[in-house]
């Protein structure tokens, strides 16, 4: 039985150009900085960020977690959107490594509003954790893959450093983001003191996040990741795919939006499925039932080869990537209406 996996683009699988880098790789040990291919593509990123340093760490969890213990002190305050992946889906690392406090603020679409956000960053005072990070997501996991403008992103930074606060921009998917707008990810990038994206989402690679900002601010960085066990030896074999994914992978994502858009419109031509098309931005559709138990609906589908995550008693995500075709879009939507109609 054919498999069309429609869990996460995290499921994607290097190219042959890939596999073929990561053979010839140049490497190095890493930890004493003389790997050239990691090099490479530490200056890779940090040129597509607009920053001037990068450091690839294991996973987009690392890299945003490092980013955390970089800006603050035990004790603080991390300002986040509540759906945030920094503290939805990292399993309390904000806690455990940082020993920061979260402090939410409710968004719309993952998006928070600039007057929300002022009023959460409360002023000095002996009864308040001292606020020192505010946490952005672009695209915003949750919401569906929503986009957040380069003017948002000013707009909410500016609140925050006006405040003090540094600001950190969970960009995991910030180049299906920059494909959207048809800008430089450099404009999204530009407002965040630090960034981070994945190589090993859209862009195909197998393993591999990379954390950018200052010189200053990577150079803090680095000894964060080996005191989390991120220092890595001969990491060009791994770093040689980063580079091969930021120079073939990155326009692609189009095609990928392309595929959300129709299983979008496929699935919202029946009333057993009810999707927020406006959300669908990029490469994700969250898309709720109807009818139905969608923990049961995804067991079903998996039975007839198509995967998909529920996240919620009622609520489904799909993720289009490089390795389903538009032919398996159409197909996986026609088995997804035929078990949806089995929920009589
Ligand atoms: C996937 C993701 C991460 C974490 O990446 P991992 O490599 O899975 O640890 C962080 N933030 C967002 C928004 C993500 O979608």
């Amino acid at each position: 039985m054919r498999i069309i996996d429609l869990r996460s683009d995290t499921v994607t699988v290097p190219t042959p150009a890939m596999r073929e880098a990561m053979a010839r790789a140049e490497v190095g040990d890493d930890v004493y900085g003389e790997d050239p291919t990691v090099i490479r593509l530490e200056e890779m990123a940090a040129a597509r960020m607009g920053k001037e340093a990068g450091l690839l760490c294991v996973s987009g969890t690392m890299a945003n977690q490092v980013a955390v213990m970089t800006h603050t002190r035990r004790g603080d305050e991390v300002i986040l959107e509540e759906e945030a992946h920094i503290y939805y889906y990292e399993a309390g690392a904000l806690a455990v490594l940082s020993g920061v406090q979260p402090r939410l603020v409710k968004g719309q679409r993952g998006m928070m509003d600039p007057d929300d956000l002022a009023r959460a960053i409360r002023p000095s005072n002996i009864h308040y954790p001292p606020p020192r990070l505010l946490c952005l997501e672009n695209t915003h996991n949750r919401a569906g893959g929503t986009v957040m403008t380069p003017a948002l992103t000013r707009v909410l930074a500016d609140v925050a450093h006006e405040r003090g606060l540094a600001v950190h921009l969970d960009g995991a998917r910030i180049f299906n983001a920059a494909v959207h707008l048809g800008c430089d990810p450099r404009e999204l990038a530009a407002p965040a003191d630090s960034v981070m994206f994945c190589l090993s989402k859209g862009l195909a690679a197998p393993v591999g996040s990379v954390l950018c900002g200052s010189r200053e601010f990577i150079e803090r960085a680095r000894r964060n990741r080996k005191i989390v066990g991120g220092g890595m030896r001969q990491a060009g074999v791994i770093a040689a795919a980063g580079v091969v994914a930021l120079e073939t992978m990155v326009d692609r994502l189009a095609e990928d939006h392309a595929h959300a858009r129709l299983l979008a419109d496929l699935l919202s031509e029946d009333p057993l499925f009810r999707v927020d098309r406006e959300t669908v931005q990029t490469n994700i559709v969250l898309c709720w039932l109807t009818r139905g138990d969608a923990f049961a609906y995804v067991r079903r589908l998996a039975a007839r080869g198509v995967k998909v995550n529920a996240t919620g008693p009622d609520r489904i995500r799909l993720v289009t990537h490089k390795d389903v075709a538009r032919a398996d879009i159409e197909e996986a939507a026609a088995i997804m209406k035929e078990e949806a109609g089995r929920f009589a």
